[in-house]
């Protein structure tokens, strides 16, 4: 089983055939200097050869793409809503996102029939509590423009997080992280027990390290000193900030961190101021980030001068013994990771925090998410795991509603993409009105349908003074209707509110693997941390264009202790299920 791994540049194109449980290559290929436009032609070159390779059996392909902004928080099937969608987010990173797209579309339209997947730098950051993610400029204009930190490398930090768990022979879950991604671009981030919790690069990748020709960190004023003093305008500034600075501006030899530690050590004393102001803002992010998760278990180097600088290693991880964390000269200086030998432990042992060189892979970690979610790589057998959706009360609309609620020019607009194909979140929200209480700031899933349908939890409609039927999505006869109030008006609907019969959504293949057929019923096993449960009465739906997934109500992810994380509608959880046996016959699977 292979995923092609698409990283689409704005002058180049690197493809990569990866098999997603190892890791291992069947094939790579990268074309430079393709002309604008010309990615489609670039791929259509290059992908023969690339499929001809013994063995390969392509399952999807995942895209990297650099920025998800607040709509893509996980890894999302690509079609053309979801590409339109993303082409919204070029204002946020105007040079990367539309080469991505431009590979989103040449691979679609080479390869049509196999799912098509975006993997997002900055998903892994969406866990940023408010409080890192806000930068302190007037809340409308950063609403306005979407200015907020959303961190980048997601894909690369997890990665070398996951690998750093495993060697230590922890959970991810249980450690308090620090990944220094040093590579031509550089970021640092603090992994709190499996979570990303602060990160270095902001709303873009200029923000944070000294990176190769990037600054990092400035003091803002000093871009208004040099627009007043030197006439700068965005462009000239943009060249400055990106191009002309970081370890490329303080030694002016260039950003090659090999050139610069050989001329430092021949004397120079440029590279050499160059070296420290590197390996100084690194220490202090590490300060820093300690700080924030009050302690760190784990310290670990990756990319290229992570993984290939002893210098760089040994002079940012000095003074950080009040952390517990201290290198062996010689493990760092004797260190080398390879892809078969991944891991390199740096720190005497017993060290209270270890120091470790994880080499990064961003094509596997990207194939790994894709596989993840398209083949759910977690299958074991016959109990291969299905995740968990918890579904928060919310509403179905059809377009008449839409215009009554929100008025004529009334439409629903995607605040996150949902794991299901097509289906997302909406920004709008309305308040449910039952003869008994209210509830309001209900969340809104689009697209429209043909018919309103209110989906609710039991302890809501204690709350309305309802007594909702469980139904299947769409069977909404002889139900109790309610009214709908949106900020352009109200709607008595006669029918529509529902408790959602629990199911679970799969694939024709999934059905086959389990031995069941759309409308069966079966029981599940929820394995969860404090609360294992058994679920009755699950309905199963298959469907080609479904994601392996069990939807519950929040009442019963309550009931099995598992949190529908803080953005609601239809999270994933840790938990996931088992398919135990079918309840009529009481037959095992
Ligand atoms: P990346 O963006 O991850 O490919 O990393 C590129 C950076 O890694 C460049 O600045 C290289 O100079 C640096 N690098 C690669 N090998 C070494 C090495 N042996 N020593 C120091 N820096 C290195």
């Amino acid at each position: 089983m292979h995923v092609l791994v698409v990283n689409a540049g704005s002058s180049s194109l690197k493809l990569c055939i990866v098999e997603p449980a190892t890791g291992a290559r069947a094939a790579e290929s990268t074309v430079e200097r393709i002309p604008a436009g010309g990615h489609q032609a670039a791929l259509e070159g290059a992908l023969p050869a690339l499929l001809a390779s013994g063995g390969v059996k392509l399952a999807a392909v995942g895209h990297r793409v650099v920025h998800g902004g607040e709509l893509f928080t996980s890894p999302t099937h690509l079609d053309d809503a979801v590409t339109d969608a993303i082409r919204g987010l070029i204002p946020l990173a105007p040079l990367h996102v539309p080469a991505n797209l431009a590979g989103v579309a040449a691979a679609r339209a080479v390869l049509p029939d196999v799912p098509h997947v975006a993997v997002f730098d900055t998903a892994f950051h969406a866990t940023l509590p408010n409080r890192a993610r806000r930068y302190a400029l007037p809340l409308a204009l950063a609403e306005k423009h979407g200015i907020r930190r959303y961190g980048f490398h997601g894909p690369s930090h997890k990665y070398v997080a996951e690998r750093a768990a495993e060697h230590l022979g922890a959970a991810l879950e249980e450690l308090r992280i620090i990944t220094c991604h040093l590579g031509n671009g550089a970021s640092a981030t603090a992994v709190e027990y499996g979570r990303s919790v602060e990160t270095s690069m902001g709303m873009t990748p200029l923000e944070g390290l000294v990176m190769g020709t990037r600054s990092g960190d400035v003091d803002p004023g000093v871009l208004l000193h040099l627009v007043r003093q030197e006439g700068l305008d965005a462009d000239g500034l943009d060249r400055i900030l990106n191009k002309e600075s970081g370890l490329a501006g303080l030694s002016g030899i260039g950003n090659d961190m090999r050139d610069i530690e050989e001329a430092a050590a021949n004397g120079d004393d440029r590279c050499r101021a160059a070296l420290h102001a590197f390996c100084h803002r690194l220490r202090k992010y590490i300060g820093a980030y300690a700080a924030v998760m009050g302690g760190v278990d784990a310290i670990v180097f990756t990319a290229g001068i992570g993984e290939n600088s002893a210098l760089v290693r040994h002079r940012t991880a000095q003074r950080l013994e009040f952390l517990g964390a201290r290198l062996d000269e010689e493990l760092n200086r004797d260190c080398e990771v390879t892809r078969d030998a991944p891991v390199v432990e740096i720190s005497p042992p017993h060290a209270r925090c270890r120091i470790l060189v994880v080499k990064t892979d961003e094509a596997h970690a990207i194939a790994r998410d894709v596989a993840r979610m398209v083949l759910d790589l977690g299958a074991v057998g016959a109990h291969k795991p299905i995740p968990i959706a918890v579904s928060a009360r919310h509403v179905h609309l059809t377009q008449d509603a839409v215009k009554a609620l929100f008025g004529p020019d009334g439409k629903l607009t995607p605040r996150k993409w949902l794991s299901q194909p097509g289906q997302f979140a909406c920004e709008e929200r309305v308040t449910l009105h039952g003869p008994r209480g209210s509830i309001e700031r209900v969340g809104i899933i689009g697209p429209v349908r043909r018919d309103c349908q209110i989906e609710v939890s039991r302890t809501d409609e204690y709350a309305l003074g309802l007594d909702a039927p469980i139904r299947r999505s769409g069977q909404v006869a002889n139900s109790p209707g309610i009214t709908l109030q949106g900020p352009a008006g109200r709607l008595t609907l006669e029918e529509g509110v529902v408790q959602a019969w629990r199911h679970i959504h799969m694939q024709p293949e999934d059905a086959e693997h389990y031995g069941v057929k759309d409308g069966d019923v079966v029981s599940v096993a929820v394995d969860s941390e404090a609360r294992d449960l058994v679920f009755g009465d699950v309905l199963v739906r298959v469907k080609s264009s479904y994601l392996l997934e069990m939807h519950i109500d929040t009442d019963e992810a309550n009931a099995a202790d598992l949190n529908a994380g803080d953005a609601g509608m239809l999270a994933l959880t840790r938990g996931t299920v088992r398919l135990l046996r079918k309840d009529v016959t009481h037959a095992e699977v």
